[in-house]
């Protein structure tokens, strides 16, 4: 069995985000330094906190060899990169890759996910993959209008993705125009009741915990709400989501944290997506459980026990950039929102606001996970008040 990577080691993280920034905290307390690898940009939110920020391309030879030297092991918080590079020098160096290469590359192309699902016996939505304009008529003809057509690579947040209720819209949304260059997976629109996901971490030695289910509200396809537990799905439902996410995380034999998106349709589940990382819908999971989805993550990767999982009532409301330029650039009123004591903000350090970014989040817990989203929602609309 691999040795542990003992606390005053140092953890790779590929990626700047807040993710990273998160996994840093967690690294730091347990006396690990961090290393993270930007993707070339500078001074960014994982950056920030890390110990070393490697502010370079994921194809900068140089660059990633240092990255790797200063690794004892590497992790990601965003996936969608170019593996090879990395990959290939931290085996020449003999640095563990958690998870691994062959996991980041299923996650980051929708048709192999797929078929990692199939094979670990997951429902999914009834999908094609196209390359061209008659393969996207056959797959509409087949699966019926309407569609969901995504990107097959680096899409998320709803990013590279557009529904089709008519034929003609296919040429509208410019989708045979994205054709010629790229591969698309078209799918069945989902019915669903709810959105829920189940974060299920897995040590070294094939130990598993989660963190129960979280459901999820998207506006625009973005993340807005997670609670905890989910409010509108049967436990014996949730009971069957969390094996089957610890069914799929045994499968790929992944070490580290796995997110698994589902859909819930009655008593029914269908798995939308995987993410080998912690995940936005874990986030609560920092006041909720005694272990968080990032100190299990760290924990993981370095190969010590896994800590303990389980959430007490709790809700998470991201807080985006819209609400900034909403303020036409004033300062959110930070006070007002933690007049309550039992509000949690964390902010991302994140300068450059935009529409639709995620800038930070509000966690609250309660008695009832009903009591900790009314006090999570009335703290972001505090926020708005103007002094
Ligand atoms: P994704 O990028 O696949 O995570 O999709 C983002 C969001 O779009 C999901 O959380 C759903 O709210 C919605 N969505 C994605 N795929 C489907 C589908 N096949 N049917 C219905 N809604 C979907």
């Amino acid at each position: 069995m691999d040795r542990p990577i003992g606390p005053g080691g140092t953890v790779g993280i590929v990626g700047g985000g807040q993710l990273g920034r998160m996994l840093s905290f967690e690294a730091h307390r347990l006396g690990y330094r961090v290393a993270v690898l930007t993707g070339g940009a500078k001074d960014t939110p994982g950056g920030r906190v890390a110990d070393v920020e490697v502010a370079a391309a994921y194809d900068d030879d140089l660059a990633v060899q240092r990255f790797v030297d200063l690794s004892d092991v590497i992790t990601w918080e965003f996936e969608n990169v170019e593996v090879r590079l990395l990959a290939e020098l931290a085996s020449q160096s003999g640095v563990p890759v958690r998870p691994s290469r062959s996991v980041i590359t299923a996650a980051q192309d929708r048709g192999r996910e797929r078929r990692a699902l199939i094979a670990a016996g997951a429902p999914v939505a009834a999908f094609r993959e196209v390359a061209t304009a008659t393969e996207l008529d056959r797959a509409v003809a087949d699966l019926g209008l309407p569609v969901i057509v995504k990107r097959m690579r680096f899409g998320y947040d709803g990013r590279g993705q557009v529904r089709l209720a008519t034929a003609d819209e296919a040429a509208v949304c410019g989708v045979v125009e994205v054709l010629g260059r790229e591969r698309l997976l078209v799918e069945e629109v989902v019915p669903f009741d709810a959105e829920i996901s189940v974060v299920v971490a897995r040590g070294i030695n094939g130990e598993t915990a989660h963190h129960g289910v979280m459901e999820n509200v998207h506006v625009n396809r973005i993340l807005d709400t997670t609670v905890t537990p989910p409010m509108s799905v049967p436990p014996r439902v949730a009971g069957a989501a969390v094996d089957l996410a610890t069914a799929i995380v045994r499968h790929l034999d992944l070490v580290g944290m796995l997110c698994v998106e589902m859909f819930v349709i009655g008593d029914s589940l269908i798995v939308n997506e995987i993410a080998p990382r912690p995940h936005n819908s874990g986030h609560c999971t920092i006041e909720a459980a005694s272990t968080s989805q990032f100190g299990q993550h760290i924990r993981a990767i370095c190969g010590l026990p896994l800590g303990e999982g389980s959430c007490r009532p709790a809700a998470m409301v991201q807080l985006l950039g819209d609400l900034w330029n909403d303020l036409s650039g004033c300062q959110p009123a930070w006070s007002e929102a933690m007049s309550d004591p039992g509000v949690h903000v964390h902010l991302y350090g994140k300068e450059e606001v935009r529409p639709g970014r995620k800038m930070g989040h509000i966690t609250c817990t309660d008695t009832t996970v009903e009591r900790a989203l009314q006090r999570a929602l009335a703290a972001r609309r505090r926020l708005r008040r103007q002094s």
